[in-house]
């Protein structure tokens, strides 16, 4: 599967941050995590000091799956709302879960101080406005059920949306809690962190084959090599699809743009994250300070290959939909790209293990907060593999 396509701007601005090498020997360990995504890097940080010897392998380079092509916001409000999460999980587990991601941003805000420099890290407020006049209620809804729930959270009218935004909606949610971060560098921060602790990152090794025995798992990767492992870690975001019996997401296209530098009186509010209401979302936000990011425009498949002129396309309707919303504000876009993502049934997540993948554990970010989910993957299986009881991952196992 190709994971992203054409220029994401991370991977262009930052280019090859680390280097890590490839498997040439036989390896027996504890525990070896498939993956060198941010999933993985989370997962192999936490479980660096755990007295264990782990590493990691990924068949690109590390970062360069869909880590490398994400937008990164990071929000607590998941794609499927809380008033809608309530009926599919029932209210404590929805509420629970929107805490445990507003928690992950303050987590990866804790990292960046830890790892410095930040890594792009900032907090930023989220706006999400109606995009029509019928989403009106249901978002006021939305926004009841949030603050009666302690999010910190205010309701905008029109007046205040054209005064602080510069944009028309019938209203909209301003959501205190939320962040940015460059997901590529905090990947390569994260794993080069993990080798200070003596273990080891190995680039260019495929795992083509696992076999699942009685006191482990033998992992097969190229030219004959093996792995003996005590514990495996699933972590190969999308591709991770293939290693589950059952179907549990679907793969969608989605497609971002990060414009040429503006002036900064261009900026707003706050440089707060801005999305909204309709389905499949627009969403938008300041970049380094000068660049507009603008995503969106999902396609409710993924093709194995999308061709530039389909891109090009898309990039056109995100231009034409942000100068719809910010007329005031001249776009030019600078870099393209689309990129796989998938979507779950309730938004969340799924993490933990499953009967038929004995030894296993799945850190699988799924959903639009792929960020927030893949800090809460790497609390659950860091417990899960040293055999303490985390009494979250009920919320995000494969059976619910
Ligand atoms: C355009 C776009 C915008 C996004 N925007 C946001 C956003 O704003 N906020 C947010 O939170 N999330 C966002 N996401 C989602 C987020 O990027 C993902 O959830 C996250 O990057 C997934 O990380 P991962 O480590 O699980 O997967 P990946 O980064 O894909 O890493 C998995 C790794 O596994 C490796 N691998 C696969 N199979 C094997 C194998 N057999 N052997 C060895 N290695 C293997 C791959 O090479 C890959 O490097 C976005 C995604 C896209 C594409």
């Amino acid at each position: 599967m190709n994971l992203y396509e054409q220029h994401p701007y991370w991977l262009m601005k930052d280019g090859i941050v680390a280097s890590y090498p490839s498997l040439d020997k036989n390896l027996a360990i504890d525990v070896a995590i498939m993956g060198a995504g941010i999933s993985a890097a989370l997962t192999a940080w936490h479980l660096r000091n755990s007295g264990l010897s782990v590493a990691v392998f990924d068949r690109r380079h590390a970062g360069m799956g869909s880590t490398a092509a994400s937008t990164a916001f990071l929000q607590y409000e998941i794609d499927t709302p809380l008033t809608d999460l309530c009926r599919y999980v029932g209210e404590k587990n929805a509420v629970k879960s929107y805490e445990l991601c507003r928690e992950a941003i303050y987590a990866i805000s804790d990292i960046c101080k830890k790892l410095k420099p930040e890594f792009g890290f900032h907090f930023r407020p989220s706006t999400q406005y109606a995009s029509f006049k019928t989403h009106y209620n249901k978002l006021l809804q939305e926004y009841k059920l949030r603050l009666q729930h302690g999010f910190n959270v205010e309701w905008m009218e029109p007046s205040d949306l054209k005064k602080t935004f510069g944009f028309e909606a019938s209203g909209a949610i301003f959501s205190e809690d939320g962040g940015e971060v460059d997901a590529y560098l905090l990947t390569h921060a994260l794993l080069k962190d993990f080798e200070k602790s003596g273990h080891t990152v190995y680039n260019n090794t495929p795992i083509l084959n696992i076999e699942y025995l009685k006191h482990g798992v033998t992992l097969h990767a190229h030219h004959g090599l093996k792995i003996e492992a005590k514990k495996l870690v699933i972590a190969c975001g999308y591709e991770s699809l293939q290693y589950i019996p059952q179907k549990i997401a679907d793969i969608y296209s989605t497609y971002a743009l990060v414009s040429e530098p503006i002036s900064d009186r261009y900026t707003w509010h706050r440089s707060s994250l801005v999305w909204e209401t309709a389905t499949p979302y627009l969403y938008f936000r300041v970049v380094d300070g000068s660049r507009i990011l603008v995503g969106g425009r999902d396609d409710p498949y993924h093709l194995p290959h999308i061709p530039p002129s389909h891109i090009k396309r898309k990039t056109e309707q995100l231009t034409q939909a942000f100068q719809k919303k910010m007329p005031h504000i001249p776009l030019k876009p600078d870099f393209s790209w689309a990129g796989a993502f998938a979507v779950t049934k309730d938004g969340l997540p799924y993490i933990g293990i499953i009967p038929e993948r004995p030894h296993t554990y799945f850190a699988l970010g799924f959903g639009g907060n792929g960020i927030t989910f893949s800090v809460v993957a790497a609390d659950i299986i860091h417990d899960m593999v040293a055999g303490k009881k985390n009494e979250n991952a009920q919320l995000f196992r494969f059976n619910r």
